[in-house]
């Protein structure tokens, strides 16, 4: 077996042959700890004949852990100094693909169908460039991408989001969207001291396990979520005033507004923060008719 990419003497030793600086502008905090990345390997649950799509493989670090408890990877790296060094680092594995591509312009779906098989075991597994971690969750998720779901580290602050319930102060927009696919689970508890170079928030890992069907019947998903991001767009304000001045024609459709929230039992008082992924989709669903209509 391979000298583990992740100590700091190994990490090192490559950074200095390939005079390798830092871009913070790109996330880049790599893993030092190889316990930690095979506690990130071994809640993905992998099978030998499974695979493994990685975002932002920097010098290897998780990727080779990933070779070595799967059949294949594919990683995207935005990074093009790094392509040499992933050549050099994982060069013994043949089981690894690295696609230069920004991961949030890639046709992920495509690229699944060229590298698995269609009904193989696949799953997500990623220390996310925390810059970006919401915006390439919320895109692989609506992009329904192929997979049993997501093992991923990111800022503590965004998986306390994730994981959230109604009443709490991190429950939001993505606590529902990510809720509808997926059952999130907040796994491990990282300390910034397992980074080159250390990052300024505390970290998370989180796993997504995908749901078979979503939790709760919407009439239109769009909608739905539409609906949920006007009902956070001011946390301090009640529901019934962001639904009136964040839906289209929301204050002409005021009464219309009242009269439906009170057909389904929900005070226009409360604050988005407290109605449940049920009270959202009740709500979508019977606001739909007035809104659908041109
Ligand atoms: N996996 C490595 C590790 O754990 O040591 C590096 C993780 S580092 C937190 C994030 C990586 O994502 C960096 O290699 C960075 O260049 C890459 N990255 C940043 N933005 C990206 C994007 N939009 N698409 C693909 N990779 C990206």
């Amino acid at each position: 077996m391979n000298r583990d990419i992740a100590t700091v003497g190994r990490t090192k030793e490559i950074l200095e042959k390939y005079g390798f600086s830092f871009k913070k502008s790109l996330g880049q905090n790599f893993l030092i700890d190889p316990n930690v990345l095979r506690k990130i390997v071994s809640f993905a649950e992998l099978k030998p004949g499974s695979g493994a799509v990685e975002i932002g493989p920097g010098i290897g670090a998780l990727t080779e852990n990933l070779a070595r408890a799967c059949e294949r990877v594919v990683a995207f790296e935005i990074d093009q100094r790094l392509l040499p060094i992933l050549e050099d680092t994982l060069g013994d594995y043949d089981n690894v693909t690295i696609l230069h591509q920004d991961v949030l312009k890639a046709d992920v779906r495509s690229v699944m169908t060229a590298y698995f098989e269609e009904d193989q075991d696949v799953m997500v597994v990623a220390n996310l460039p925390y810059y970006v971690t919401t915006p390439i969750l919320m895109k692989l998720l609506n992009d329904q991408i192929p997979v049993r779901g997501f093992v991923v580290m990111m800022q503590k602050e965004v998986a306390d989001r994730l994981a959230a319930e109604p009443g709490s102060k991190e429950y939001g927009s993505l606590s529902i969207a990510v809720q509808y696919y997926t059952k999130p689970e907040k796994v491990m508890i990282v300390p910034k001291s397992v980074f080159m170079p250390q990052p300024n928030v505390d970290s998370a890992v989180v796993r997504l396990t995908k749901r078979d069907k979503p939790p709760v019947e919407v009439a239109d998903e769009d909608f739905f979520f539409t609906i949920t991001k006007t009902a956070f767009a001011q946390r301090r304000k009640t529901l019934l005033n962001n639904l009136t001045s964040g839906l289209e024609n929301g204050k002409e459709k005021k009464e219309g507004i009242l009269a439906i929230l009170d057909s389904i039992h929900i005070d226009p008082g409360r604050r988005g923060e407290t109605l449940s992924i049920q009270e959202f989709a009740n709500l979508a669903n019977a606001l739909y008719p007035i809104f659908a209509e041109k």
